[in-house]
């Protein structure tokens, strides 16, 4: 039952990422609807053969929370990926169609996600390494699961050498060169969880269309401490960069352009952003969402503990019912 790409009929696609696209496939011979993603990677055969069988552990990942692999192949110069088809795609499709998504349904996004990272660490040891809403996908059945996880150290890096953008996702630990953990994950989770609630990237800021980095900052909420004593900027260097013009890769959001590179150094020097304005969403939430976003990772709980939280278990124990949420778009 080994899976080729002859038996695999192409119907729609899905959508194109850094790494490749994704298509809604059938399988011919059993009329299994499946998501192919496509890697065109740029390496020996052998490391592809590496990729390859790095990419068999899906098989044992069995998870709700975990979207299900059907197999993996090479197609010169191509990866092919089969995966489950989710029909309501993913979480950032979602939102920009219908807006900023109910609380109560973040909740439950949150809770899927913290099961989903757990079962990836403490059965496989694996890290996920890419948390954003485009990897948390949704069906009509009212179920929530994650793709796109590392777990091939060869695709990782055959994917790092040929990357064009940045993850604009990631922790502030990672972008200042230290290692994966678990907990940069849920850092990633907490920029995620604040982008369905608003409806919006939280680094982008709607009602300015001013492309000055200074002017942004006084959007995000000063209140909170920064518990990590991380090298600030200087008055000068910010004065600086708001002589230099930024050229190149440009992050667009609501009416907003910044650099990556401005970016990145406002994920490090600023305070993380929170579930604001004060009163909208519930204590719960809001605090929830603060403890992802804890700079000092040290601070940061991992998955597993998250699980505990009191909003966790309102979400966990919630009679929201997903499946009529679904059929309403
Ligand atoms: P990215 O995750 O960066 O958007 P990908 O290449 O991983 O890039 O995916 C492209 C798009 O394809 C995603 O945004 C998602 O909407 C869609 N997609 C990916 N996997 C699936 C799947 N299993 N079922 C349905 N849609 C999917
Ligand atoms: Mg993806």
């Amino acid at each position: 039952h080994d899976l080729r790409n002859e038996d695999l009929k192409d119907l729609q696609e899905l959508g194109q990422g850094n790494g490749g696209s994704v298509k809604k496939v059938e399988h011919l011979p059993t009329g299994t609807i499946m998501a192919k993603k496509i890697v065109l990677i740029d390496a020996k055969p052998s490391v592809r053969k590496q990729i390859l069988r790095e990419l068999q552990i899906m098989h044992d990942c069995h998870s709700e929370y975990i979207i299900s692999f059907y197999g993996a192949f090479i197609s010169d110069p191509n990866i092919c990926i089969c995966m489950e088809f989710m029909d309501k795609g993913s979480l950032d499709g979602i939102y920009k169609k219908i807006g900023p998504i109910d609380i109560d349904v973040v909740g439950k996004v949150a809770l899927a996600v913290l099961e989903g990272l757990t079962y990836l660490y403490d059965v496989h040891r694996i890290i996920h390494r890419d948390i954003k809403p485009s990897n948390i996908l949704f069906n009509s059945k009212g179920q929530i699961k994650i793709c796109d996880f590392g777990v091939s150290g060869e695709l990782i890096n055959s994917i790092a050498d040929t990357f064009v953008g940045t993850s604009t996702y990631m922790s502030p630990e990672r972008i200042q060169g230290a290692q994966y953990t678990v907990k940069s994950d849920v850092w990633s989770l907490g920029i995620s969880l604040i982008e369905l609630a608003l409806g919006r990237f939280p680094f982008a800021d709607s009602e300015s269309d001013d492309s000055d980095l200074s002017d942004f900052e006084g959007t995000l909420s000063p209140s909170r401490p920064n518990p990590l004593s991380l090298p600030k900027q200087t008055k000068e260097q910010r004065d600086k960069k708001k002589k230099r013009k930024s050229k190149g890769v440009s992050l667009q959001g609501g009416g907003m352009t910044m650099s990556i590179l401005e970016l990145l150094q406002h994920i490090v020097n600023e305070p993380a952003p929170r579930l604001t304005p004060d009163g909208r969403f519930p204590k719960e939430a809001e605090d929830f969402v603060d403890s992802c976003l804890l700079k000092d990772p040290d601070q940061r709980k991992t998955p597993k503990d998250l699980l505990k939280h009191p909003w966790i278990e309102h979400a966990r124990t919630s009679t929201f019912d997903l499946e009529a949420w679904a059929s309403t778009f």
